[in-house]
């Protein structure tokens, strides 16, 4: 646990009682504040209580005397589109309002740093799809060479949680615009910003306003390397105004498709290849092209933000090519579960919008396409231009029926459950096929969540294999 500093025998508010809020308490009292908790789930407030936090009414009219600071979770807004009543009243009241990342960045460095040989880093992953998969590969490059790292944030554990540094440490966290967006203190070494498409856009007021949130994490206090995906105007700019020009190194750029040879320092994917350029010279290059674990274009650029980032710590290109060979993937993100007779399936359970199943669509030659649940507004017909690789559809869940109206020539059936759908797949496909689950939708009409949706995928596989 990092202890918070800086609130020592004061009163601090935290809303929100999940697994970020449970750790943020905990921190808080741990560094000598007195923590006082609410949420609106009576259950979540139970579990707070029977892990011995005071509950204190948030909604309550003078529920903010003698507090110096309102900590609140990721999934409460607090301006659009409405501001939840609590952090609506501390603003009113001028109670500065902050997160568990805020907390985390002015409690991280310790007196005991001084005695360390190397000081720990702090490096930072955003952007709109990729998140995780960057961060977990990075996490797992670092480890691989034998450096100290832990890895928290939007992944895993929440950032408070995590143990304090050991000398030489690095510390990978995952942060979403919802994080970046309210921490009052950002201030990490290396920030990476994998690519941006519109997401979340009733929490930020809009496509600028969600922008504006991830590009806090290079603004505030300003990181001393900044990797950052171009492929996007977004990643341009944002690159654009962090380099004192296109020979600036601090600035790393990176791409799946373009070449980047001109700038100072870049690392670009082309055709299954990745090369990293400086000062006008090839460095490295690494084939990517049969590493199970990150398969596609989309995951090439992953491959590209976490080779940056492991760069700029002085890792060599021969040991992070060696990591990214032994990369597993992430569960649920273009994950091979199981392969018969030259038939490979696939599970990409978190493609719950179109623009992550179009990336998945891309990733394979020959796809037996498994999508549906519950669709998004406008559907699938965005797919359009990638459904050249579909052999055939078959759709599932509440939206079957009207993913299949949008699919024009390509061969589909509906299925209606995940285990007819994957009998059908994988009785109709031929050697060098690939059964994909890419739902291009949310999970809730039939199942708890993406996880548990692609676990019934892989459970089903597996008995069919089996049989
Ligand atoms: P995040 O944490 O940002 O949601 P994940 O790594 O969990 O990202 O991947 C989420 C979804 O997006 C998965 O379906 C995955 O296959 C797809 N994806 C992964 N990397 C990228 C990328 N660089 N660009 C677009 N889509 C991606």
């Amino acid at each position: 646990m990092i202890p918070v500093q800086g609130y020592e025998g004061r009163r601090v508010a935290v809303l929100g009682l999940g697994r970020s809020g449970l750790a943020t308490a905990a921190a808080l009292r741990e560094g000598g504040a007195e923590p006082l908790v609410w949420d609106d789930s009576p259950e979540a407030r139970d579990k707070a209580e029977a892990a011995g936090f005071v509950l204190h009414d948030l909604t309550r009219q003078n529920a903010f005397e003698d507090v110096a600071l309102l900590v609140v979770s990721p999934g409460i807004p607090h301006l659009y589109p409405q501001p939840n009543p609590v952090i609506a009243r501390a603003m009113e009241l001028g109670v500065p309002v902050d997160n568990d990342i805020g907390l985390f960045f002015r409690s991280f460095a310790t007196k005991d740093w001084d005695a360390f040989d190397q000081m720990p880093r702090v490096i930072c992953v955003t952007g709109s799809n990729g998140k995780s998969t960057t961060t977990a590969l990075i996490h797992h490059i670092i480890e691989d060479a034998g450096r100290p790292v832990q890895m928290a944030g939007n992944i895993g554990r929440g950032v408070l949680d995590i143990d304090p540094a050991q000398d030489g440490e690095v510390v990978v966290l995952e942060l979403s615009s919802y994080q970046t967006d309210l921490a009052r203190a950002l201030t990490p070494d290396v920030a990476v910003f994998t690519n941006l498409s519109p997401d979340h856009l009733d929490r930020h007021g809009g496509m600028g306003g969600y922008f504006a949130a991830k590009r806090r994490l290079f603004t505030e206090g300003g990181p001393d390397r900044a990797v950052i995906g171009v492929d996007e105007g977004e990643g341009r700019y944002l690159a654009n105004q962090l380099g004192m020009g296109a020979a600036d190194d601090r600035v790393i750029r990176i791409s799946s498709g373009q070449k980047l040879e001109g700038f100072g320092w870049a690392v670009f994917a082309r055709k299954g290849f990745l090369s990293e350029w400086r000062r006008g010279k090839q460095v490295a290059s690494i084939d990517l092209r049969q590493i199970a674990g990150l398969p596609g274009a989309h995951n090439h650029q992953n491959a590209c933000a976490a080779y940056a980032a492991c760069r700029t710590l002085g890792l060599s290109p021969k040991q992070i090519e060696g990591a990214l060979a032994s990369f597993g993937g992430l569960p649920h993100r273009s994950q091979l579960v199981g392969e018969r007779g030259g038939v490979r399936f696939v599970n990409d359970s978190k493609a719950t919008n179109v623009d992550s199943a179009a990336k998945a669509l891309q990733a394979f030659p020959r796809i037996r396409w498994i999508a549906g649940g519950l669709g998004k507004d406008g559907g699938i017909a965005a797919l359009a231009p990638h459904l050249g690789s579909v052999v055939k559809a078959y759709f599932i869940g509440h939206s079957a029926r009207d993913f299949a109206l949008q699919v024009g020539q390509t061969a589909h059936e509906i299925c209606e459950t995940m285990e007819q759908a994957v009998a059908r797949a994988a009785a109709e496909a031929e050697p060098g096929d690939v059964v994909l689950l890419a739902p291009a939708a949310a999970s809730f009409d039939q199942y708890p969540n993406f996880e548990k949706r692609g676990e019934d995928f892989a459970a089903n596989v597996a008995a069919i294999l089996a049989g």
